[in-house]
């Protein structure tokens, strides 16, 4: 991988990365289109991290499809897939990891504490193999979003970090790689989430400034869904992701959720200018 990009390099060509831990949906493809509309070249990483589970998530029965994401990144008109193997991202004697210390430990940091340094270290691997130009991020992954970006700054790794919006399902969901575990009945009560952030999002366009009480509007909803238990609903500045307490104008927040519904762990959010 490292030779190929060197070529494209050094044949003046831009390379757009996206990595992905595959089993695709329309919500990658978004990512793979930005991609191609701002580079010469596309490349797609297709590797489920083990850093990044902790020991007791999903890791084992995390979804796969290869030959599925193949002709779909195919059809897409990606240049490279990149498809390693464990073994050749962590060899024998691999000791080293990339850990963004303040938005790492918040939220899905404190619930997961392993995450976010395996999601650093495995995008500095990834970023140094395929030497991308720019990259392409998911805003469905906020809190990553906001680790990577301060991450990418902090160490000057010379490229543009894209940010792209959600894509849903036409009933509101948020599409995920982990929604194929969810039964009917569960795929119903996963609406769950966005109802959740639309009415919070009302309520805040409506004037409500005091965090409390809207946090606490939108934990009702939540809690009402008997196969729902919420680990959090928050609002967080754009950039630094602390908890805010009131509203300013002029500003920019996440509502951000993550929720069980049954044994499935969702995240969604909403970005609100104010
Ligand atoms: P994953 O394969 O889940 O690690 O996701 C790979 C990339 O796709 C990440 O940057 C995600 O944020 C992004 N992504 C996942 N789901 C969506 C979605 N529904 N809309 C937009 N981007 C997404």
């Amino acid at each position: 991988m490292q030779e190929i990009s060197n070529e494209i390099i050094i044949s003046g060509k831009s390379i757009g990365f996206v990595p992905t831990m595959g089993f695709l949906h329309e919500g990658h493809l978004s990512l793979v289109k930005a991609s191609k509309s701002e580079n010469d070249i596309t490349i797609v990483s297709i590797f489920v991290n083990p850093t990044q589970f902790g020991p007791n998530e999903d890791l084992s029965k995390y979804p796969r499809d290869f030959n599925r994401d193949e002709s779909l990144l195919s059809e897409n008109g990606v240049d490279y897939i990149f498809y390693p193997n464990v073994d050749e991202i962590y060899p024998n004697g691999f000791q080293t990891y990339v850990v963004q210390e303040k938005i790492s430990s918040l939220l899905e940091g404190a619930i997961r504490p392993v995450h976010f340094r395996g999601v650093t270290t495995i995008v500095s691997i990834l970023f140094n193999i395929v030497k991308p130009r720019r990259a392409y991020f998911g805003q469905k992954d906020a809190q990553q979003c906001a680790v990577l970006k301060r991450m990418v700054t902090d160490l000057c790794f010379d490229l543009e970090m894209h940010i792209c919006p959600i894509v849903r399902e036409p009933d509101g969901l948020a599409m995920s790689s982990r929604n194929v575990y969810l039964s009917l009945q569960e795929r119903m009560d996963a609406l769950v989430l966005s109802r959740s952030l639309n009415t919070a999002a009302g309520i805040i366009k409506s004037g409500e400034r005091d965090c409390a009480k809207i946090k606490s509007e939108a934990m009702s909803i939540l809690t009402q869904v008997p196969s729902a238990s919420p680990d959090y609903f928050e609002i967080v500045d754009f950039d630094t992701f602390e908890t805010v307490t009131t509203l300013n104008s002029k500003k920019s927040y996440f509502l951000l959720t993550a929720c069980k519904i049954g044994k499935t762990r969702l995240i969604d959010n909403q970005l609100i200018h104010l």
